[in-house]
C-alpha cells in the first residue's frame, strides 16, 4: 500500500541526468522483449538484481550484455525509449536526460546512426502523445571500444547536436571502469567539448582511477557520474577534491546502483552524504531503474530516510538539479517556474509526514554478495 510519503516522492517534480537506456528497461517492457526472442532462453533473473541483492561491479557488466541481446534492432529501440520516457514521466520526472551507447548490429540491419536517430525518434513521439516531460539525449562513449571509436562516437554526436533540434545535447563516457583508460580518450573528449558537446563523464567508479580522474578533471567535464572514490577518506584525494569544488562540478549520485553494485557498502556509507555536508551541487540519479529495480521517486526517498533530510531539503534538492542539466537557460527558467507553481501544492500535499523515517521497507537487509547464475551471454 502507498504511504502518505510514497505519494509526496511521486509528486515531486524531479529532474533525472543520469539515466543508462538500455539499464532503464522496466519489468514489464522485459516481458515484451522476452516474448519476443523467445530463443535466447533469457528470464527476468538475468536482467534486473531485485531487493535484497548485491552483484559485483563485473557481474553487472554481464546484466548488460544480457540486456544487449534482447534489443538489437530499431524496433526494439522505439519501443524500449518510448516506454522507458513514459515511465519516468509517469515518476514525477521533468526533465530526463537519458544516453545510451550506439550499436551497430548487423544481424538486424542496425548502425550507430539509425540507432541514434530512433532514440531521437522516440523523444519526439512521446512529446507527440503529450508526455509530461522534456526529453534530451547523451550520446554515449564505452570506454572499452578504445580511441578511434570514441572519436567516431564523438562525431555522431556532433553532427545530432547540429540536427536534432536541441535534443542532443552531450557525450557521455561510461563503461566497464576496469577496462581502457581515459587518457586515450581525451582527443575525442577535447574535441567534443570544443565542437559546444556538454561532457558528463563516469569518474573514480573504483578506487584505482585517481590519475584518470586528475587528467579527466582539466578538460574539465561539465558534471561528474558517480565519483564514489574521489574523496580523500575512500582513498581519493585532496586534490580531487579541490578541482571538482573550485570548478564546481555537479556530482550525478545514484545510491541504489553503488550500493547493489558493491561500489559502497552501504546507503549510510553513500559518498552523497560527504559532498551534501560541503554543499557541493549533487543530483540524485537512478543510473539503471530496470537492473537496480528501483525509480527516482524511491532515491529521493531513501536519501531523505538514509540521511535525514526534511521535506524543503529534498524539495530543494530537486530544484538545485535543473541548474546542473544541460538544458539551454531559458528552459531551466521555465522549469523554475514550474517549480514555483507546484511548491505550494506538494509541500502542503502532507505537512506533517516525516518523509525521512521509513528506514525498514526501504532499507532491505542486504546480505554478503554472492555471484548469481547470468548465462546466455556471447557477446
Ligand atoms: P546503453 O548505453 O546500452 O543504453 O546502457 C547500458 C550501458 O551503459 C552499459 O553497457 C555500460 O556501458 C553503461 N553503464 C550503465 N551503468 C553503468 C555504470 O554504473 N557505470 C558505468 N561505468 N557504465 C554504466
Amino acid at each position: 500500500m502507498e504511504t502518505e510519503a510514497d505519494i509526496f516522492f511521486r509528486k515531486l517534480p524531479k529532474v533525472e541526468l543520469h539515466a543508462h537506456l538500455n539499464g532503464s528497461v522496466s519489468f514489464e517492457t522485459m516481458e515484451k522483449l522476452i516474448a519476443r526472442k523467445p530463443h535466447l532462453n533469457i528470464e527476468h533473473s538475468m536482467t534486473a538484481i531485485r531487493s535484497g541483492q548485491r552483484r559485483t561491479l563485473d557481474e553487472c557488466f554481464q546484466v548488460f550484455k544480457v540486456i544487449h541481446q534482447l534489443i538489437d534492432s530499431e524496433e526494439d529501440i522505439l519501443m524500449v525509449a518510448k516506454d522507458v520516457i513514459h515511465e519516468f514521466a509517469a515518476d514525477g520526472v521533468k526533465y530526463l536526460e537519458l544516453r545510451s551507447t550506439p550499436r551497430n548490429e548487423p544481424k538486424t540491419g542496425l548502425s550507430k546512426r539509425i540507432y541514434i536517430e530512433t532514440v531521437i525518434e522516440a523523444i519526439r513521439q512521446c512529446k507527440h502523445e503529450g508526455a509530461d516531460i522534456d526529453v534530451r539525449f547523451l550520446v554515449a562513449i564505452d570506454r572499452r571500444n578504445g580511441p578511434e571509436v570514441a572519436m567516431e562516437t564523438t562525431k555522431l554526436a556532433e553532427d545530432f547536436m547540429l540536427s536534432s533540434d536541441g535534443v542532443v545535447v552531450g557525450l557521455d563516457l561510461s563503461g566497464d571502469p576496469t577496462v581502457g583508460n581515459g587518457k586515450d580518450l581525451l582527443l575525442a573528449l577535447q574535441r567534443a567539448r570544443n565542437c559546444g558537446l556538454k561532457l558528463a563523464l563516469h569518474m573514480s567508479e573504483i578506487p584505482s582511477q585517481k590519475e584518470e580522474s586528475e587528467l579527466l578533471l582539466d578538460l574539465p567535464p561539465d558534471r561528474i557520474g558517480h565519483g564514489t572514490f574521489l574523496h580523500p577518506e575512500v582513498g581519493g584525494s585532496d586534490s580531487l577534491v579541490d578541482k571538482v569544488c573550485k570548478q564546481n562540478i555537479p556530482l550525478e549520485l545514484c545510491l541504489t546502483s553503488n550500493v547493489k553494485g558493491l561500489t559502497v557498502p552501504s546507503y549510510d556509507e553513500h559518498h552523497f552524504q560527504y559532498w551534501y555536508k560541503r554543499r557541493h551541487p549533487c543530483v540524485l540519479c537512478t543510473d539503471d531503474k530496470g537492473v537496480f529495480c528501483t525509480d527516482l521517486s524511491q532515491e529521493y526517498q531513501l536519501a531523505a530516510s538514509t540521511f535525514g533530510l526534511s521535506q524543503e531539503d529534498v524539495w530543494a534538492l530537486s530544484q538545485q538539479a535543473i541548474q546542473c542539466s544541460f538544458a539551454p537557460e531559458p528552459v531551466k527558467q521555465q522549469l523554475n517556474q514550474r517549480w514555483a507553481k507546484l511548491r505550494p501544492e506538494v509541500l502542503s500535499l502532507f505537512p506533517s509526514c516525516t518523509v525521512n523515517q521509513d528506514f525498514s521497507r526501504l532499507h532491505p537487509k542486504l546480505p554478503d554478495s554472492a555471484p548469481v547464475q547470468i548465462g546466455a551471454i556471447s557477446e
